[in-house]
């Protein structure tokens, strides 16, 4: 069984509604902690491109 808990990235509750009950923000799945580094590879790599380009 997978549970499927949300999380509201205004007031970090926790729930498993699409919605928080709270300040009814719609949620978000936390991401894995993979996902977190991969963001930071994803500017570097846009940053890269940049200088490619400047480079030429
Ligand atoms: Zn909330």
């Amino acid at each position: 069984m997978k549970w499927k808990l949300r999380k509201c990235p205004k007031c970090g509750t926790y729930t498993l509604k699409d919605v928080c009950p709270i300040c009814s923000t719609p949620t978000i799945i936390p991401h894995p902690p993979r996902f977190s580094p991969e963001d930071k590879y994803v500017k570097y790599r846009i940053e890269n491109k940049k200088g490619i380009k400047l480079n030429c």
